[in-house]
């Protein structure tokens, strides 16, 4: 069974960057929260809220009964609640609900601002030479790098003591608030490559987002395109920050982070449609 959820609308965007918004500044407020005299041993760690420490943690907690130090039990808690929103709508957590795909979101923006950029003429390519598109022969062996940093992670975890990624995790270093020298590194080279390439931690590097992009295949909330009403105009393609190529006939690419940037852009009237259930329209 499918029924359509949405045939188009004009205020998808703003809705995502507001909640992106809200979700930046509550990660941000459970940073502050970890500094302040007397908060760090209440309520977990700052590590404890991630759903990524979650999978760090998990085959030691399944082979040794024990978790890694500054992980507990509400990392679980927070993953289970990403594979959810997962396996209902794929990585819509990374369109929408990470803090750090909203800061890669914010920081591209800004940069095309700062590069002259007045006003973002929807399905219209900027004109500013940065955030680039990293030409092909670089970005397609790179946009597998994540999986092998995915593996290197697991296996590590079976032999530390901490999380493998913590000492040099961008969400810490953006938003934790406590820096150590490799987490000011880490969030220069962050800085760097989000103004450079328009979300290239989510592209290349993140271990979330490789676990998450399996999804994409099997959610029932999907994109579907109408290829009777799609005249393959390539707004929708201007229009995506994980830069698909030919999005209508790519709506399951494991990329995609269902920001419904594509939906919001589309001038043609049931070319695109947010479905839950079959592929067919
Ligand atoms: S790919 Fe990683 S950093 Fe990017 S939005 Fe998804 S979970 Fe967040
Ligand atoms: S889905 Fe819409 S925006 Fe994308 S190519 Fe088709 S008509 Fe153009
Ligand atoms: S294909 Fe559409 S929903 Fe997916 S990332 Fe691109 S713009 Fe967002």
């Amino acid at each position: 069974m499918s029924a359509s959820v949405r045939e188009k609308s004009f205020s998808l965007s703003k809705s995502r960057r507001a909640i992106q918004w809200m979700v930046v500044i509550g990660t941000l407020v459970i940073g502050l929260r970890h500094i302040l005299p007397g908060e760090g041993s209440r309520g977990g760690s700052f590590d404890s809220f991630c759903a990524f420490g979650g999978i760090e943690t998990l085959l030691p907690y399944f082979f040794t009964g024990h978790m890694l130090k500054s992980t507990n039990l509400l990392n679980f808690s927070v993953l289970l609640a990403t594979l959810g929103v997962a396996l209902v709508a794929g990585r819509a957590f990374c369109g929408w609900l990470c803090p750090l795909g909203a800061a890669q979101d914010f920081v591209a923006e800004w940069t095309r601002k700062l590069f002259g950029e007045t006003r973002h003429v929807r399905g219209k390519r900027s004109k500013t030479i940065l955030p680039l598109r990293l030409p092909d022969f670089l970005d397609r062996p790179l946009r597998y790098a994540k999986y092998p940093v995915l593996a290197i992670i697991l296996l590590a975890s079976l032999f530390m003591v901490f999380p493998p990624l913590r000492g040099f995790c961008p969400v810490r270093a953006v938003f934790g608030l406590k820096m150590t020298s490799l987490l000011w590194l880490t969030l220069m080279v962050f800085l760097a490559g989000s103004v450079l390439v328009e979300r290239f931690w989510c592209k290349y590097f993140c271990p979330l987002g490789a676990t998450l992009a399996i999804f994409n295949k099997i959610s029932p909330v999907r994109l579907v395109a109408d290829h009777g009403h799609c005249n393959d105009c390539g707004r929708c393609d201007i229009e995506c920050s994980m830069d698909i190529a030919d999005v209508p006939h790519h709506l399951d690419h494991p990329e995609c982070v269902r920001c419904m940037e594509c939906l919001d852009t589309c001038a043609r009237e049931g070319s695109l449609v947010l479905k839950v259930g079959s592929t067919n329209l």
